[in-house]
C-alpha cells in the first residue's frame, strides 16, 4: 500500500490541480477511498519488472496488473489490465505488454507506472456512482454490474447527502435486488457493506464538492464485505 498522511484526498486534489488533471489516476483514487474507509483492492505502484515481481510476491498470488497513466482513463480498453498472474514470470511478462500495448495506443503517453495489486475473487458485481447534477448537485448511484446498469439501466439514485435509510432503500429498489439476496448458486451478498460504501461515498462527494463524477466500477460484493476492485474520480 502506498503511504497514505492525514488529509489524502485535498493533497491529492490539489496536486491533480497543479499538475492541470482532471482525472485522478486509479491509485490516488483508491486512496482518496481509503480514507473514507471504502475498501479497495490492495495495490502497491511498481516502475520495474522486478519491482513489479518483488510486489507481487509480497501481495501474494494471484495478482492483476494496470496501466497507469493520466492518459489513459480506459485501461481494459488499450490492454491495459492483465489478470489472473500466478507467478513472478507471469507478472514479468505482463509488465512488458502492458507498456507496450500503452506505447502502441498513444507513444506519447505519461506512464506513471504499473499498479500490482491483489486478485478480488469473482462475486456478484455492484457499482456505486456518484454525478454532480447541474440542478440538484451531488447524486449518488446505485446498480448491480454488467448488463444491469448498461443494457438494462437498472438503477437507483439519491441526492446527496443521504442517510442510512436511503442507502437501504437504494440497495433494495434495483430490479436486480433478488440476485443480491442469493439465486440459486450466488450467495447472498453483505448488504450492509454496500450500504456503508454508499454512505462513505456520499460524505465524499459532500465534503469535495469539486469532484464532478466519481465511479467504483466494479465493488465486489461477497457474503461477508466488499471490495472496491476499480475506482475513478473526475474533478470540475
Ligand atoms: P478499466 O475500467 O479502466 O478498463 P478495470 O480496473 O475496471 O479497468 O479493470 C477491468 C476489469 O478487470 C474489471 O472490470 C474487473 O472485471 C477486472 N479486474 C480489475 N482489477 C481486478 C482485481 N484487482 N481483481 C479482480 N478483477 C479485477
Ligand atoms: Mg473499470
Amino acid at each position: 500500500m502506498e503511504a497514505v498522511d492525514l488529509n489524502t484526498t485535498s493533497t491529492i486534489i490539489s496536486q491533480a490541480r497543479r499538475e492541470g488533471r482532471k482525472a485522478l489516476l486509479e491509485t490516488e483514487a483508491k486512496a482518496v477511498c481509503m480514507e473514507y474507509a471504502i475498501p479497495v483492492t490492495t495495490f502497491k505502484l511498481a516502475k520495474s519488472e522486478e519491482e513489479a515481481a518483488e510486489f507481487a510476491g509480497q501481495i501474494g498470488f494471484p495478482v492483476v496488473l494496470k496501466i497507469v497513466s493520466p492518459d489513459i482513463i480506459h485501461k481494459s480498453d488499450v490492454g491495459g489490465v492483465m489478470v489472473n498472474l500466478k507467478s513472478a514470470v507471469e507478472v514479468r511478462n505482463a509488465y512488458g505488454k502492458i507498456l507496450e500495448n500503452a506505447k502502441k495506443y498513444n507513444p506519447a503517453a505519461k506512464i506513471v507506472g504499473v499498479l500490482v495489486q491483489e486478485m478480488a475473487p469473482q462475486s456478484t458485481e455492484v457499482i456505486v456512482g456518484a454525478i454532480k447534477d447541474p440542478q440538484f448537485g451531488q447524486t449518488l448511484m446505485f446498480g448491480l454490474g454488467g448488463i444491469f446498469v448498461e443494457l438494462l439501466k437498472d438503477v437507483t439514485f439519491r441526492v446527496a447527502p443521504i442517510t442510512q435509510e436511503d442507502a437501504h432503500e437504494m440497495v433494495i429498489k434495483v430490479k436486480a435486488y433478488p440476485l443480491l439476496k442469493g439465486y440459486r448458486n450466488t450467495p447472498p451478498a453483505d448488504i450492509d457493506a454496500i450500504i456503508n460504501v454508499l454512505l462513505n461515498t456520499s460524505k465524499l462527494v459532500m465534503d469535495y464538492p469539486e469532484i464532478k463524477e466519481l465511479d467504483l466500477n466494479p465493488i465486489m460484493a461477497y457474503e461477508k464485505g466488499a471490495k472496491t476492485v476499480d475506482a475513478r474520480i473526475i474533478l470540475e
